[in-house]
């Protein structure tokens, strides 16, 4: 078999399979289609392009992106060292001057001797190795060449998706756990409001401020994915008639159904993380945290995901990728990046460095390596290929995916407990990174 590897795609995840594959001793064609074809959000024709913010999160490893930039260091991640390289002060996030830090990804790439840049589009899934890293935006015939592989209804276009909390931070003096007419036990956290609390959150969510929509982004929203506030400016009472129902809740302090009530659906079975249910949004970050922290019970909530609506060409994994991210009805195919169902730049480069390794083990006759489900490389593994493919959303790193056990569940500081899970994290990642050194 010849040791050459077809990398589709020059962003994130694609530099870092690309780099990662050739330490392992094996040749890569890297196909980036800019500057040819555009996408809707690049503006250069750099490779490693950062779409949008300049920041890579928080540097903290008791985050769910610190450790799992930890790890990334730990194996020698290229996109890691450009980060480093080109690193601006931004507090405890790690965020990074964008033109240094493509300019670093694209000289390494381009200066190693095993590494080929080919600036084309590849319109179809090839039939040779390949790691396909095309991204959120991937162009038009690739997306058909994928939908005939999977099927239409299994590749998503747009995400909707609505805030995640941390369990630990909702006010459980203030909300009731209760399904709809008491169907389901007590499966979700009811946060009531009053009257005079639902007009105040509701003038403030009228007056914050959104993400612009780019024009790519100027899609008639169906309904299931309308925004918050998009379906508020309806009229005053749309939300009480829509995500923000009461009727069959009564709130048992009172034996009253409240005014207003959020319901926040449980993210793992851990119950350490809360979805807010119907509350997909564009507010901006900052104003997510301002006019939802008006929700009785969330005043203090700690956002694990912020809501966002966005094109996101993402494949539907638990159902089409393994856990070594072969495609199942294609093995010769890698995924990679955000079209695997992660989200983030970081978590995207992530899944391309364990699809690089993987594809270049094969080339060179060896088994796939699979990261430890301790870890936060192998925590978002295990969320996009082990889900319910019923329910399932890209996800970013956070600890909510982490598996908590019996000794660090122990621990009730959570800051400390997330040290120990981190510490148990970094211990297996660096066996992990040996091993997949070795062969
Ligand atoms: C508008 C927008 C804003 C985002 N903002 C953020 C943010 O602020 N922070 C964050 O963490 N994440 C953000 N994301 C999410 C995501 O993390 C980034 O999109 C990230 O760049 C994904 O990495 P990737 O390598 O999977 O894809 P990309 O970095 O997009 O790389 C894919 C590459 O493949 C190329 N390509 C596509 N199709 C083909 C083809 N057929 N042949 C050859 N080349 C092809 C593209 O030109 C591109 O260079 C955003 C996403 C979008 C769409």
């Amino acid at each position: 078999m010849s040791k050459l590897l077809t990398i589709i795609g020059g962003g994130l995840a694609g530099c870092e399979a690309a780099w990662q594959a050739a330490k392992q001793g094996v040749s890569v064609k890297l196909y980036e289609m800019r500057p040819n074809r555009m996408s809707e959000a690049h503006k250069t024709d750099m490779l490693a392009e950062l779409v949008c913010s300049n920041s890579l999160r928080s540097k903290d490893v008791s985050t769910g992106p610190g450790l799992l930039k930890a790890e990334l260091e730990a194996a020698d991640s290229l996109i890691m060292a450009a980060a480093k390289e080109s690193e601006v002060q931004a507090g405890s996030a790690l965020a990074v001057d964008r033109n240094i830090f493509s300019a670093y990804i694209e000289n390494l790439i381009l200066q190693n001797p095993l590494i080929t840049v080919v600036r084309e589009e590849t319109e179809s899934l090839p039939d040779k190795i390949a790691v396909l890293a095309t991204g959120p935006l991937t162009s038009q015939p690739m997306t058909q060449s994928i939908q005939a592989a999977i099927g239409a209804e299994h590749l998503h276009f747009y995400d909707a998706i609505a805030p995640i909390i941390d369990a630990e931070s909702i006010d459980s003096s203030k909300v009731f756990l209760a399904s709809r007419y008491g169907k389901g036990g007590d499966d979700y956290v009811n946060c009531p409001m009053t009257k005079e609390e639902y007009d105040k959150f509701y003038d403030a969510l009228m007056e914050a401020d959104t993400v612009a929509a780019r024009e790519f982004e100027n899609i008639k929203v169906f309904e299931g994915c309308m925004p918050v506030e998009v379906m508020a400016k309806r009229g005053r009472d749309t939300l009480r008639f829509g995500p923000l129902k009461p009727v069959g809740l009564p709130d048992p302090k009172t034996g009253k159904t409240p005014y207003a009530v959020i319901q926040l659906r449980t993210e793992n079975r851990e119950k350490t993380a809360y979805n807010m249910v119907g509350f997909q949004t564009r507010l901006k970050w900052p104003e997510q945290k301002r006019v939802f922290s008006m929700i009785p019970g969330l005043e203090n909530a700690e956002f694990m995901r912020f809501g966002s609506i966005h094109r996101n060409t993402y494949i539907n994994s638990p159902l089409h990728i393994n856990s070594d991210l072969t495609m199942k009805n294609r093995p010769n195919i890698y995924v990679a990046g955000q079209i695997s169902g992660v989200e983030g730049y970081i978590e995207s480069t992530a899944m391309g460095l364990i699809a690089g390794t993987n594809a270049a083990r094969r080339l060179n006759g060896l088994e796939p390596i699979l990261p430890p489900r301790t870890t936060a490389h192998g925590s978002l593994v295990h969320h996009i290929t082990a889900s319910d493919p019923k329910h399932f959303e890209p996800s970013n790193i956070n600890f909510g995916l982490l598996p908590a056990d019996e000794e660090t569940l122990r621990i009730r500081d959570k800051k400390k407990r997330r040290e120990k899970m981190a510490e148990r994290a970094l211990k297996d990642w660096t066996e992990f990174v040996a091993c997949k050194m070795k062969g």
